[in-house]
C-alpha cells in the first residue's frame, strides 16, 4: 500500500462498514443471533484488511506524509465510531436478541459474544432516552477537549524546565549520558552546556549517577512538579473538571461512581477487589522500604556524606547498595544473549508447550513492508495443520516507533470457515554487521519472550468468532507475562542460552545472580507504583465536589503512611495514564492484578513433576488460559487451570516480601 492511497483506502473502509451496519440495522426480518450478531462480526472486512497497512504505517513505517494523513482520518475515525455505537435501530436489534437469549440461552461462544457487544453498547450509553443521550454525548466532548488539554500541559512542563550543567557538574555521568545531554544542549542553543530534561528517561538515570546533590534536588523538583506549577498550565483544576465530568456521566447510567462503572467487565469485577489485592500488598512495601532506606543511609555513613536518604538521593544511593549486594556485570550476561538464539529458544518453548513447529518461509514466498521482516510458517507438530504465520521485525528505522510490541494481521475464527493467525513482534535492536551476532541485555531479553507470548496467545486462539479474541485490560498482559518465565528454564539455558564466542552455556552462578537481583529495590518499585495505583482509585471512589486535588493527595498519601523518601511514580497533576484519556483510569491496579495470576501461575509449574515443561500444567495451561481468550470469563477460566483463585502469597514470595497468612 503506497502511503498517498491510505485516506482513500480508509475512508471507503469506513463507508463500506457503514453500509454493512446499515444492512443490518435496516433488517425487516425479526432480529436474530444469525442476522444481527454474526453479521456484526462479518461487517467491515475491507475496513479491517485496510487498518492493517495503516497499523504497519503507523507503528513500523511513518512518515510526516503519514503523520499528515493521520491527522486528517482522526476526526472521521471518531465520527464512524459514533454513527456505529448511536446507532438506534441497530441497537434496538442487539438488545432484542440479548433479551431473548435471557429467556432462552444461545451456545455458550454466541452467548458471550451477545454479553459483550451488547455490555459495549450499554455502557457507553446506548439504552438512554434521548435527552441524556445528549448530554452523555456532551460530556465525552468536553472531556475529550480536557485530555488533551491536560497532556499539552504536562508536556509544556517536560520541555520547559531544563536544567543545564556546567563542565564542573557532570560528576558520576557515564560517557554516553555526557554526550547525549551535549547534543541536546546545543540544539538548545546552549553551547558548551548539559541539558537534564524533564522527562523520565533523562531523570532516572541522572538521580542515579549524579553526584550533584543540590542539582539532584533540583532535578526530581522539576520532574516531580510537571503540571503542578500553579500558572496556566497546572492541572489541579481540570483534573477536578475530568474527575466530575466521568462521575456525571456513570450517573447517567445509574452508578454510584467511575470505578464501578469501569470495573464491571473487568477480571477484578469492582473497586473492592482491587483495592483488597493493593492494600494487602502495601504494608510489605513500605516495610521493605524502610529496610532500603536504612541500608542506604548505611552506604552514606560509611562514605562520611553527611547526610539523611531524601527522595532525590534514593536513586543514587541504591544504585551503591546494589553494587554492594547484587553486583551484575551486565556485559558478562549479554555474552551469552544472542538474538538467534533467543529466537530458536522461544520456538523451542513453544514447540513444548503448545506443541508448534517454527519454518522459516522461503525467502520472497509471503510479501512483506521491508527486507529486515523474516516470516516462518506456524504448524502443528503432529497433524501439520496450519496455524498461522509469525512475522518478527526486529530492527530499529527511521519511522519505527521505539519499545517492543506484537499485534496481528488476521485473528483467529472459525465462524465463516476458519482463518488462520498472521501475527507480528517488533522490536528496536540495532542491526548489526553481517556475519555478526546481535546480542542483547537480560531485559531486552526477558521482553523479548513477553511479546511472543502475545503472539503464542493469539495463535493458540481457539475462539469461533472475532469478538472473543478481545482483551481484558487487567487480564491480557498476564500471559505474555508469563511466558517470560522459561528465559530462565535450564532446557533454555544449557542449549540457547550459549556464550557466543565458547559456545558455553551459561554458569549457574551467573544465572543465580541474575535472579536474586530481580528482588533488588522492590520496596521502591512496588510502593512508587501502588501509591499512584490506589490514588487512581480513591480519586474516582471519592465526591470530586469541592475538591482541592492537592490536599487529597496529600492526605490520602498521609492515611497511607506513604515513606517520605519517596513519590508516586506518577504524582496526579501529570498522571497521564488517568487524566490524559480513559485508558488506564481506575485500571493502573491492572499490572499488579495481572501479575499475581503470573506468580501463581508459575508456581504451578515449580510444583509439577516435569517443573516448567510438565505435559498436564501446559495442557491445561493452552486450554484454559490461551485458547480460550475471552471466550471464558477470565476468572472462571483461571479456576480451571488452577483449581482455585489465584493467590496473593505467590506475588509476595516473588517480589522478596514476607508471607504471613500462609
Ligand atoms: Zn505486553
Amino acid at each position: 500500500m503506497k502511503v498517498e492511497d491510505v485516506k482513500t483506502a480508509m475512508v471507503q473502509g469506513m463507508e463500506l462498514k457503514l453500509r454493512d451496519i446499515d444492512a443490518i440495522a435496516n433488517n425487516n426480518d425479526a432480529p436474530t443471533f444469525e442476522n444481527t450478531i454474526e453479521e456484526m462480526e462479518r461487517a467491515g472486512e475491507e475496513l479491517n484488511r485496510g487498518l492493517n497497512y495503516y497499523g504497519i504505517l503507523n507503528s513500523n513505517m511513518s512518515s510526516p506524509e503519514f503523520r499528515e494523513i493521520q491527522t486528517e482520518l482522526a476526526p472521521l475515525f471518531s465520527e464512524f465510531q459514533s454513527k456505529i455505537t448511536q446507532n438506534e435501530k441497530l441497537f434496538q436489534r442487539i438488545k432484542a436478541v440479548y433479551d431473548a437469549s435471557r429467556e432462552k440461552p444461545l451456545d455458550a461462544d454466541q452467548q458471550r459474544v451477545v454479553e459483550l457487544i451488547y455490555k459495549e453498547f450499554e455502557m457507553n450509553g446506548a439504552e438512554l432516552e434521548k435527552e441524556k443521550k445528549e448530554r452523555y454525548a456532551a460530556i465525552n466532548k468536553e472531556l475529550s477537549s480536557l485530555y488533551t488539554k491536560f497532556s499539552n500541559n504536562v508536556l509544556h512542563d517536560e520541555e520547559n524546565y531544563i536544567t543545564y550543567l556546567e563542565k564542573e557538574q557532570l560528576g558520576g555521568l557515564s560517557d554516553g549520558f555526557i554526550k547525549s545531554a551535549a547534543r541536546i544542549a546545543e540544539d538548545k542553543g546552549q553551547e558548551d552546556k548539559y541539558a537534564i530534561t524533564n522527562t523520565r528517561s533523562s531523570m532516572d538515570p541522572f538521580l542515579t549517577y549524579s553526584t550533584e546533590r543540590e542539582l539532584r534536588k533540583q532535578v526530581w523538583t522539576n520532574y516531580y512538579s510537571r503540571g503542578d506549577n500553579g500558572d496556566e498550565y497546572d492541572n489541579n483544576q481540570i483534573i477536578v473538571a475530568i474527575l466530575k465530568l466521568r462521575r456525571e456521566r456513570v450517573a447517567l447510567l445509574g452508578y454510584k461512581n467511575y470505578a464501578e462503572w469501569r470495573l464491571q467487565d473487568r477480571m477484578a469485577k469492582n473497586p473492592e477487589n482491587a483495592m483488597d489485592l493493593m492494600e494487602a500488598v502495601w504494608p510489605a512495601a513500605i516495610a521493605r522500604v524502610a529496610e532500603e532506606v536504612a541500608d542506604m543511609q548505611a552506604v552514606a555513613d560509611k562514605n562520611g556524606d553527611k547526610i539523611t536518604i531524601e527522595p532525590w538521593d534514593y536513586r543514587y544511593y541504591a544504585e551503591k547498595v546494589r553494587k554492594v549486594k547484587y553486583d551484575l556485570n551486565s556485559d558478562e550476561v549479554k555474552q551469552y544473549l544472542q538474538l538467534d538464539k533467543l529466537t530458536d529458544a522461544m520456538h523451542y518453548v513453544a514447540g513444548r508447550l503448545f506443541n508448534y513447529k517454527f519454518t522459516p518461509v522461503p525467502e520472497g514466498s509471503v510479501p512483506v513492508f521491508h527486507e529486515d521482516v523474516k516470516v516462518w510458517e506456524v504448524t502443528d507438530k503432529d497433524s501439520g495443520e496450519n496455524i498461522g504465520l509469525w512475522y518478527l521485525d526486529p530492527y530499529a528505522r527511521q519511522g519505527k516507533r521505539s519499545g517492543a510490541w506484537a499485534t496481528t494481521y488476521r485473528g483467529h475464527s472459525t465462524f465463516d470457515g476458519k482463518k488462520n493467525v498472521l501475527a507480528s513482534n517488533n522490536s528496536n535492536f540495532v542491526k548489526p554487521a553481517p556475519g555478526e551476532a546481535l546480542l542483547v541485555s537480560w531485559d531486552d531479553a526477558t521482553t523479548f519472550f513477553h511479546e511472543f507470548g502475545h503472539a503464542l496467545h493469539y495463535f493458540s486462539s481457539n475462539v469461533k468468532y472475532p469478538t472473543l479474541n478481545g482483551g481484558v485490560r487487567d487480564y491480557s498482559e498476564f500471559q505474555s507475562q508469563l511466558l517470560e518465565r522459561w528465559l530462565s528454564t535450564d532446557e533454555v539455558i544449557s542449549q540457547y542460552l550459549v556464550h557466543n564466542k565458547t559456545g558455553e552455556p551459561m554458569p549457574a552462578s551467573l544465572v543465580e545472580k541474575i535472579k536474586k537481583a530481580a528482588t533488588f529495590n522492590q520496596g521502591f518499585k512496588t510502593t512508587e507504583y501502588l501509591a499512584s495505583a490506589i490514588m487512581d482509585m480513591k480519586f474516582h471512589l471519592a465526591d470530586p465536589t469541592d475538591m482541592d486535588v492537592d490536599k487529597f493527595e496529600r492526605e490520602t498519601l498521609s492515611d497511607l503512611n506513604m515513606p517520605k523518601e519517596l513519590p508516586m511514580r506518577h504524582r496526579t497533576p501529570h498522571f497521564g495514564h488517568v487524566f490524559s484519556g480513559e485508558g488506564y483510569a481506575t485500571a493502573y491496579y491492572g499490572y499488579m492484578w495481572a501479575d499475581v495470576l503470573t506468580a501463581d501461575a508459575s508456581e504451578a509449574f515449580v510444583e509439577a513433576p516435569g517443573g516448567f515443561y510438565d505435559e498436564e500444567v501446559a495442557a491445561k495451561l493452552v486450554k484454559y488460559l490461551f485458547a480460550p481468550r475471552n471466550a471464558i470469563d477470565p476468572a472462571e477460566a483461571y479456576k480451571l487451570f488452577r483449581g482455585r483463585d489465584a493467590k496473593i502469597e505467590a506475588l509476595m514470595r516473588d517480589r522478596g516480601f514476607p508471607v504471613t497468612s500462609e
